[in-house]
This record gives structure tokens, C-alpha cells and sequence, in this order.
């Protein structure tokens, strides 16, 4: 056999094992500087990252431009897509909304374990020992440039890496290995085309014309990266997503397809969190639903907030006391905060005579602020009502 077809055969048999382990698509690209790079440091450079400091230090801006450092002797990025599940239709709006890739286990926690077998099993057909470095969005690289350079699909104008067949819920991994296979070739279409179905949909108008986001306004970055106040003239926007967003990939017909494999690893887990219990989670009751799930990564103070918010914009009256119980109980300001503004966006008294309470008692200046805003924006609603009452 020649070593091209040598190399072909040990790839294929590469491929099977990935796909025993649940890897919907792999393909193979060169530790390269990736052709992007330009784009990401503009980003950086224009603040587009938010106050996600990490993503522009140092020795990851030098790794994302040459990402062979990660590995001594690289040769190989085996580019991998494991499949989660697509979200059902929204729930009503008193029942908090979660992005789908969050339905179950951290990630991390399942994904680099199987990078690990995947490891030893390619040792295992090479007949050799092997270096790798497996990474699911916990090193400091253009994963989906590295999707693309592998074929594996295209990044859309969401910014997702969509493949033809799977569409874009998939976890994006790789492993560097230091043993020289075949590259496969890179994915050339657009297959965006005309379609703008994602920028038209996105509530916070936050998808650039570069294929980046401005992160900033970008829902998934203010309830989940954002660990202070989300600000106030974005609130109305955020909905009833209490953890990331979906909605630009809902829209996108590349998804109507979507495989349905990911069943298996997600079975019960929390979908449409009810805000009325939400609300009042402790810490201990928030650990304990939340074990081992990437809402953590918000801290049960974060999470909270987005609840609060949610709640402001579920137009429900019925949770008004939840609103009022928290502003006067939880020991968190920005919890509090967060409900002082859901509370103006109430005209009911019960909700204006839990803020006057509040505005007697409370002493923490930043909530403090969110109070007395919170009772001039009803002053002025209240306002503007009787005024076209009178017209
Ligand atoms: S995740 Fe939501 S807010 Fe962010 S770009 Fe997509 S649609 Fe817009
Ligand atoms: S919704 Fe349309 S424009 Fe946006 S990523 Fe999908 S195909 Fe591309």
C-alpha cells in the first residue's frame, strides 16, 4: 500500500471511531495561521469583545495566529461537530427560555473525555504512541475556521459554522495530533446566499457585516459572559431568555434538518425553567438543579438578574410579589436591581408600593438608582396613559 493510501485508510478508520463516540462530522486541517486572524484582532481592537478580557491577552492573540504552538511537533487539527439537540417552540412567556446547547451536562464535561479515547484509539490504529491536545472551546483558537479549513461546512452570516447536513447545533472540538495524515479540503461555498434571515430576526441587531457579532448587545454575551448590570436600554429586548439565546439559529434553514442524535445525552434536563420558582432559588437549591450545567457559568447572582428581567418583560402581574419579595429579601444588589427595573415595567399599585417600601428601606446606592428610575419610567408610563386617556 502507498503511503497516500496508507494515510487515506488510517483517517477513514480514524473517522469510524469518532463517529462511535458520537462525533457527527470530522475532517483534518493543517496547523495553519488561519485566513481570518485579520478579522478577530479588528474585533478586538474595536471593542467588539465586551469585557471578555481573556480573548485578547497575549499569549492568546500569539496562539490563535499560529495555533501549531499549542502542540510541540503538530501536524494535524482533526476538526470535530458533536451534535445537540435543537430547541422545541418557545415556550409561553412566564417560563424562561435556555439555548438548547445548555439543556444538559457542561459540555466540557463529556467532550474531553471522548477527545481523550479518541486519543488512544487513534495510538491504538497507528500502531504508535501518539501526542494530542483535544480542546471544545477551552483553548484560544479560531474553532471555526479550523470547521471550515477541515470541509466540514461554512460560517454563516449568524457567525456559526453550518454544515449542509447537520446544520449549525453542534459542539465544535479538536484534537492537534503530531502524525501526518492527508488534509481534507476545505469547504469553498457560501451557502448564505441571498438570505438575511438571521441578521432580520436577531432582537438586538448585534450581526455584523464581517461575519462577527458586536458581542456587547449580543444576548448570549449579556446573560451569560456579562457579570454585572445588563444596561437598562437592552432589558426590553432580552425577552424571556434567561441563559444565551437561539434565535439566529432558529430562523436559519440550514437547521430544518437537523439529526436528532444528541437525544441520548440529554434526556430530563431543564428546558423551560418556570420564572416564578426561578426567582427564588437559594444558593443551595441553585446548585443543586444546576449541578454540572453550564448555567453556572453566570453564578446563581447572574442567573437571577436574567430571571428578574425576564419577568419584567413577561407582562404576567401575577408575579408582581415574587418581584417584590426578592427586591425586599435577596441578599444580592444586582438581583435587587434587576427587580427594581422589572417592577417599573409594572403599572399595577401593588407593583409602585413595592418600590416606594423599597425606597424607604434600602441602602445600597446602585439599587438604590434602579429604584427611583424604576418610579419615574411607571410615573411617566402612568403619565403618557392618562394623558391619552384625556385625548
Ligand atoms: S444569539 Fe441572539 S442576540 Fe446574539 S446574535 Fe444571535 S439572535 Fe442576536
Ligand atoms: S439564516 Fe440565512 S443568512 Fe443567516 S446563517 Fe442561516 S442561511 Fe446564512
Amino acid at each position: 500500500m502507498s503511503q497516500t493510501s496508507a494515510s487515506r485508510a488510517l483517517f477513514q478508520n480514524i473517522q469510524t471511531e469518532a463517529a462511535r463516540l458520537g462525533f457527527a462530522w470530522i475532517g483534518l486541517t493543517r496547523p495553519q495561521p488561519p485566513a481570518h486572524y485579520a478579522v478577530y484582532t479588528r474585533w478586538l481592537e474595536l471593542g467588539r469583545h465586551g469585557d471578555m478580557t481573556y480573548l485578547a491577552g497575549e499569549r492568546g492573540r500569539q496562539l490563535r495566529a499560529q495555533p501549531g504552538l499549542a502542540l510541540p511537533g503538530a501536524q494535524a487539527i482533526l476538526a470535530l461537530g458533536f451534535p445537540y439537540p435543537k430547541p422545541p417552540p418557545a415556550p409561553p412567556a412566564d417560563f424562561g427560555r435556555i439555548a438548547s446547547y445548555a439543556y444538559g451536562e457542561d459540555y466540557h464535561r463529556f467532550i474531553l473525555p471522548k477527545l481523550e479515547l479518541l486519543r488512544a484509539r487513534i495510538s491504538a490504529l497507528a500502531g504508535m504512541p501518539i501526542n494530542a491536545r483535544g480542546y471544545t472551546d477551552t483553548g484560544p483558537f479560531l474553532e471555526r475556521e479550523f470547521g471550515m479549513q477541515a470541509g466540514l461546512g461554512w460560517i454563516g452570516k449568524n457567525t456559526c459554522l453550518i454544515n449542509p447536513t447537520y446544520g449549525s447545533y453542534l459542539f465544535l472540538a479538536e484534537l492537534f495530533i503530531d502524525l501526518e495524515l492527508e488534509e481534507s479540503s476545505p469547504f469553498k461555498d457560501d451557502r448564505c446566499g441571498t438570505c438575511q434571515r438571521c441578521i432580520q430576526a436577531c432582537p438586538m441587531s448585534c450581526i455584523l457585516s464581517d461575519r462577527t457579532l458586536d458581542a456587547r448587545r449580543c444576548i448570549s454575551y449579556l446573560t451569560i459572559e456579562n457579570k454585572g448590570v445588563i444596561p437598562p436600554e437592552l432589558r426590553a429586548r432580552l425577552g424571556n431568555w434567561v441563559f444565551g439565546c437561539d434565535i439566529c439559529q432558529i430562523v436559519c434553514p440550514w437547521n430544518r434538518f437537523h439529526h436528532p442524535i444528541s437525544a441520548v445525552i440529554f434526556p430530563d434536563h431543564v428546558r423551560f425553567p418556570p420564572l416564578q420558582e426561578e426567582i427564588h432559588l437559594t444558593p443551595a437549591q441553585f446548585n443543586q438543579k444546576y449541578k454540572n450545567s453550564p448555567i453556572q457559568r453566570p453564578r446563581r447572582r447572574g442567573y437571577l438578574r436574567n430571571v428578574a428581567v425576564a419577568i419584567g418583560n413577561s407582562n404576567n402581574p401575577r408575579l408582581i410579589p415574587d418581584l417584590a419579595e426578592t427586591l425586599a429579601q435577596e441578599p444580592e444588589p444586582l438581583v435587587r436591581g434587576h427587580c427594581a427595573w422589572a417592577l417599573g415595567r409594572f403599572q399595577e399599585p401593588s407593583a409602585r408600593a413595592a418600590l416606594d417600601k423599597a425606597a424607604r428601606h434600602e441602602t445600597d446606592p446602585y439599587v438604590r438608582s434602579e429604584i427611583l428610575q424604576a418610579l419615574e419610567s411607571q410615573g411617566s408610563q402612568a403619565g403618557k396613559a392618562a394623558s391619552s386617556e384625556m385625548e
